[in-house]
């Protein structure tokens, strides 16, 4: 069994907003991430995955320092990553690296394709040298575009390459976890099924861990060994890949796989997606958070908020019904 590479226990993040009205005491507290725990270990990748606005992102920030997390804990290769200070953060930084959404956004637009790669060298306290020179255009080669290239600016890229460029500076100083947040959404698809096999490539050349966060369940499934699912801060299920998509035991994960594509015209009429409008983080309902949305709610999912439960080897869900739900499910189809 692979050694745990990163652990995130009881993770909570919660925003107080400011209010101009002095006599407003208790102040909105938005819930973006209340209670959220799992592992990553050496050569997997998790994917994390919900709609957008359930905490997913606020999780990858968090477990990278960018953000401060209100409480529990994030040990990554026996570091306590939440009490370290910027210091100590950039000891770390090399092996804990992040690929953001929009590559555009994220790539400098004064710096050349080849500063770009090597900032997270530089930031290390590595010099120009003809090597690393000749490593920025080794890495360029690695992701598939040419070496000559790393003297252009990033404008000088379709998106999917300046994707390839954020690859690039994120796997420069060969680190242990990259979290990737949404790293393939702003892609059309053809160049998004182009960079998952590209990742999963590097994956295999570099022997890295991924965090591969999105809302598209058919997108993170093909690059996951296990999925999590997340709903209005908190995890609802975990499980390996297959046996996710093969048990489904939350009633979320079910309408989000009921909510992916199909080819077929006369599969089409099964699929349905999950109804009605994600509860704000600021008043989640009371009870299980997905009952106003849940076609099996019964009284208890009202008043009791289920826990996560074991419900088979490495299959965790958090419903009252997990365990008689799959069958009313394709009852209901
Ligand atoms: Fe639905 Fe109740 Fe299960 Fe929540 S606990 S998912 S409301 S059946």
């Amino acid at each position: 069994m692979s050694k745990v590479l990163i652990n995130v226990a009881n993770l909570v993040k919660h925003f107080t907003l400011a209010t101009s009205n002095p006599f407003v005491r208790d102040k909105p507290v938005v819930r973006a991430v209340d209670g959220v725990s799992f592992t990553v270990s050496e050569g997997e990748t998790l994917g994390l995955v919900g709609e957008s606005g359930c905490g997913k992102s606020t999780v990858g920030r968090l477990i990278l320092n960018l953000l401060p997390a209100s409480s529990g804990a994030v040990e990554f290769d026996g570091h306590d990553i939440l009490s370290m200070d910027s210091a100590g953060m950039r000891s770390v930084r090399k092996d804990l690296q992040i690929i953001f959404q929009d590559p555009h956004a994220s790539l400098n637009p004064r710096m050349t394709v080849e500063e770009i790669i090597l900032e997270p060298l530089y930031a290390q306290g590595h010099k120009r040298t003809p090597e690393l020179r000749a490593y920025a255009a080794e890495l360029l080669e690695m992701v598939g575009l040419p070496a000559r290239f790393r003297n252009r600016h990033p404008h000088q890229f379709s998106g999917g390459q300046r994707q390839r460029i954020g690859i690039a500076r994120a796997i420069a100083p060969k680190p242990k976890l990259v979290v990737c947040d949404e790293a393939v959404s702003a892609l059309d698809v053809s160049v998004q099924a182009q960079v998952i096999n590209l990742m999963q490539d590097l994956k295999a050349k570099m022997g890295m861990s991924y965090l591969f966060i999105g809302h598209d369940l058919a997108v993170v499934r093909h690059i996951s060994d296990r999925i999590a699912v997340m709903y209005l801060g908190r995890i609802v299920e975990i499980a390996r890949c297959d046996d996710l998509f093969s048990r489904p035991l939350h009633p979320y994960t079910q309408a989000l796989m009921a909510a992916i594509p199909v080819a077929h015209p006369r599969l089409r009429h099964k699929r349905d997606r999950v109804r009605g409008e994600l509860p704000s983080p600021l008043s989640p309902p009371k009870g299980c958070h997905f009952h106003p949305r849940c076609p099996f709610a019964q009284d208890i999912c009202r008043s009791e908020a289920p826990q996560l439960r074991q419900m088979g080897d490495e299959h965790q869900a958090s419903c009252h019904f997990a365990e008689d739900l799959p069958e009313k499910a394709t009852a209901a189809q």
